[in-house]
């Protein structure tokens, strides 16, 4: 098999704090049992410790020992002093006419990811990044361009879904009658980075967020999207069980190749191939194919034909993005008309088709628009005027 297809990036190996102490944050239920016992608590209290931090940490939300008031005072300062309860720093929090909000985060080494709220009818979906930068080159997406990648563990991705419900006051208080309604009850992993290029890290996360004592959102309810790294998705299934979205975005390898350069290595029918054992593997619905529209390169009536009859025999919902401009970016958004004509085959054809509204244009918080803003500082004040002047209008 040939080498991964990667651009000429540096990827940072994350080097752990000096002088901090472990974060319990991030660790899976598991490892939160084995460290209490490696640092001293007894193992007959170990499981009781174990279930009572976790609901303190992801039930109530709390962030500090002293608040834990089932434990004894004593055992509070036992952790107090071996143990932080850390998420990433919030650097700025924008938030948009339509609600849409956009943190920027920092993590450890002080590099930054972004994190997006997205409040809808009936559902408030977070979109949340699993890399600092992406080692995957899709010429259409402003994340790919960014030359500092360094995955995020377990800690850092389950921070931004905290995040999110501090500032959204998503956490239930004790002794106020038990909240149905969340605020985040959707996760989907599309800020920046390929997921499944940081297996381990995403999936206990996740195990993290869809545990039942805790955030308990069901795995339903969490969309993973990758631009189809094969080997990872049967893995995805069965250790995550989440549903799935792929960035497909093009009908023929010789396109795909163009936008999706992993497509390089594995190719349509490979992708495919992948993508008709997932339903049965995660007992999961329908596939999200995830097709960005890119005037005069992918938007034809034929690619529209040709798009359902690949995806045929595969239980399927094709997600139509407009493309969401960049300063510099080679590509143009498909007008409206051209866009609601594709639609119209792929719902002829069966399926639904909706068309993503683009949100939170105006804080550039849209997909593919993620960039940290590590990189951003490298730029001139001018480039960063033009880029703020050259925002898309909402369409
Ligand atoms: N790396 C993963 C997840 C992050 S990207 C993946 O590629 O699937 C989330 C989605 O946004 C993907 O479908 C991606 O193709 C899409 N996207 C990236 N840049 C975009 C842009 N400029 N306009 C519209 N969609 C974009
Ligand atoms: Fe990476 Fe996804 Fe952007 Fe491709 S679309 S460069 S895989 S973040």
């Amino acid at each position: 098999m040939t080498a991964p297809i990667t651009q000429d990036v540096l990827t940072i190996p994350r080097k752990p704090p000096e002088g901090q102490k472990p974060n319990l944050i991030g660790l899976t239920r598991p490892q939160l049992r084995a460290a209490l016992i490696e640092h001293g608590t007894p193992e007959k209290q170990a499981r009781m410790r174990e279930a009572q931090i976790w609901q303190w940490l992801y039930h109530w939300g709390v962030r500090d020992f002293a608040s834990m008031t089932n434990l004894s005072k004593d055992y509070r300062a036992f952790l107090e002093n071996r143990f932080d309860i850390r998420v990433p720093e919030v650097v700025t929090r924008q938030v948009s006419a339509d609600g849409t909000r956009k943190y920027l985060l920092r993590i450890d080494g002080g590099h930054e990811v972004e994190a997006v709220y997205i409040p809808e009818e009936g559902r408030g979906t977070l979109c949340i990044s699993s890399q600092v930068g992406c080692t995957l080159t899709c010429s259409f997406c402003h994340t790919g361009t960014q030359k500092l990648v360094r995955n995020l563990t377990a800690s850092e991705i389950v921070g931004q879904v905290l995040i999110a419900r501090d500032d959204l006051g998503d956490w239930s208080v004790p002794g106020q009658p038990k909240r149905e309604e969340r605020l985040v009850s959707n996760i989907v992993l599309m800020g920046m980075g390929e997921p499944l290029y940081n297996f381990e890290n995403v999936r206990d996360a996740m195990k993290i967020v869809m545990d039942g004592e805790g955030i308990a959102l069901s795995r339903r309810r969490i969309t993973l999207s990758t631009s189809g790294v094969v080997p990872e998705i049967a893995r995805t299934a069965e250790e995550i069980g989440c549903l799935l979205a792929i960035s497909f975005h093009a009908t023929t390898d010789a396109v795909r190749d163009r936008l999706v350069p992993i497509n390089k290595k594995w190719n349509i029918e490979t992708l495919l191939n992948a993508l008709r054992e997932y339903p049965r593997l995660s007992n999961s619905e329908r596939i999200t194919f995830e097709y960005v529209m890119l005037k005069g390169v992918n938007d034809s009536d034929e690619d529209a034909r040709r798009l359902v009859k690949l995806i045929r025999g595969i239980p399927a919902k094709i997600n139509l993005i407009p493309f969401n401009e960049w300063p510099g970016a080679p590509y143009q958004r498909s007008d409206w008309e051209r866009i609601e004509a594709f639609a119209d085959i792929i719902f002829k054809a069966g399926y639904a088709s909706p068309i993503r509204t683009p949100r939170g244009e105006d804080i550039m918080a849209a997909c593919g628009q993620l960039k940290s803003a590590t990189e951003r500082g490298r730029k001139s004040r001018a480039q960063i005027a033009a880029e703020a002047a050259a925002q898309p209008s909402a369409g």
